[in-house]
């Protein structure tokens, strides 16, 4: 994507309000960067064809390509296409396919196709069409003089998979060189000490680039190579995995692999185990988050949310007395909590959760964020103390989700001992 430069404009009075949180321009910002486009301004502007009109002219005055979202709808105010047709002097044509796709989705959904709907199917004449199974409104490519526009729709969950779908491969395609690139997903280290570690080598790369990211607790690298046609992309990327692999190996739970649940779903798959949970502060959020994943019916078969004491001692076995001496928030009921578990269900490994999510229940000695995390195995035996920071308006919440991000990590650890 040589020298080509991108903006993205956001339409909707909704964002200028302030009602909807402008996401799809992170995510436009995220993946074109990725791509290699070089994104120099984001907009939004309101359902306002003028306004529109101007921003349209304004961005094209400036660069390349413009990526819209908004405005596909149904309804009298999404006049994105009408606005940006008439841009490029083009008239709305129907197109056949869209329609048939607009009616086949009423008629799977067992509604009566309103009128105004058919305008979805109304699009600029001799753009490239991208269908959109996830909702009614179809996407479009517009090329003419050297500017190219892209419309897609304002639904995240419309316009991510549509972007992924067709406007990737339609820029990658206009492109004499592709990226490859891998994603590799660490946890137990902040993104601050990984840098720290890797602050040379990042500033360093060019070819491939290494790049940290942030979210909830973990970090990942990607790491990018740009190649051209026919040139080998593994063969660049080797010696960076190996340079992050030495760097901060101890860290790594894998590579493309998604997320935690899904490493450790995969490796209990891989070595033929069980796992059952106990939880009490995350309160079910363990088991949650290991069933997103498919496939965890052949590795979970028990989850047990015991919040109460009387729970903990009925349906786990935990002895009175270790909940009358140390309390339920302790390394001692972790560990029979987790023992438990492993035992009633018969699985390979148990896994526990005890601690106090806060904002009520803290004391000087067992603060809000202690928490233990219990791990039963032939393997591998362990209480890991937790002490999470409450952090943000909903501390109770981060708590709950650092916890079991811990105890997944605990999973795939014992599954990979084993
Ligand atoms: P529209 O296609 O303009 O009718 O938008 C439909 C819905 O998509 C809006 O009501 C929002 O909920 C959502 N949406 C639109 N634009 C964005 C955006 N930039 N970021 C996140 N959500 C959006
Ligand atoms: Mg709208």
């Amino acid at each position: 994507m040589k020298q080509k430069s991108a903006e993205i404009l956001c339409i909707g009075t909704e964002l200028l309000m302030g009602n909807t949180v402008n996401t799809n321009a992170a995510y436009l910002g995220r993946e074109l960067a990725h791509l290699g486009v070089n994104v120099y301004r984001q907009e939004v502007v309101g359902d306002n064809p003028q306004r529109l009109r101007e921003s349209l002219e304004q961005a094209f005055s400036r660069c390349d390509i413009v990526i819209t979202t908004g405005g596909l709808g149904p309804t009298y105010d999404d006049l994105s296409k009408e606005t940006i047709a008439a841009y490029f002097g083009r008239s709305l044509v129907l197109d056949p396919p869209s329609l048939a796709r607009i009616e086949e989705h009423f008629r799977l959904l067992n509604r009566e196709m309103t009128e105004n709907n058919r305008k979805q199917a109304m699009m600029p004449q001799g753009c490239t069409i991208f269908p959109n199974p996830n909702g009614t409104a179809p996407g479009c490519a517009i090329e003419q003089d050297g500017k190219l526009a892209f419309m897609l729709p304002g639904p995240p969950r419309e316009m991510k998979p549509m972007f992924e779908h067709y406007v990737a491969p339609y820029l990658m395609e206009q492109s004499d060189t592709k990226l490859v690139s891998r994603m590799i997903h660490l946890f137990g280290i902040g993104e601050s000490a990984l840098e720290h570690k890797l602050h040379d080598v990042m500033v360093a790369s060019t070819n491939p680039t290494l790049a940290p990211y942030a979210k909830s607790g973990e970090v990942m690298l990607r790491v990018t190579a740009r190649v051209t046609q026919g040139e080998d992309g593994e063969s660049l990327l080797a010696p960076m995995l190996e340079t992050v692999r030495q760097a901060a190996g101890e860290f790594i739970y894998g590579i493309d692999i998604g997320s935690l649940q899904n490493a450790a779903v995969q490796k209990l798959l891989e070595k033929g185990l069980t796992v059952a949970t106990a939880e009490s502060c995350t309160g079910g959020y363990v088991s949650k988050r290991l069933t997103e994943v498919s496939g965890s019916s052949q590795v979970l078969g028990y989850g047990v949310c015991t919040y109460a004491n009387q729970a903990k001692e009925q349906l786990l076995g935990v002895s009175h007395s270790t909940l009358e001496t140390f309390g339920a928030v302790s390394s001692q009921t972790a560990k029979e909590m987790a023992d438990g578990v492993r035992r009633l269900s018969g699985a390979d490994i148990g896994i526990s959760t005890t601690g106090i999510a806060g904002p009520l229940g803290g004391t000087e000695e067992k603060p809000v964020g202690l928490v233990y995390v219990g791990v039963s195995s032939k393997y591998y035996n362990h209480v890991l103390e937790l002490h999470i920071n409450p952090r943000g308006d909903d501390a109770r919440e981060y708590i709950r989700y650092i916890a079991s991000s811990h105890a997944l990590h605990q999973l795939w650890k014992a599954a990979n001992m084993a």
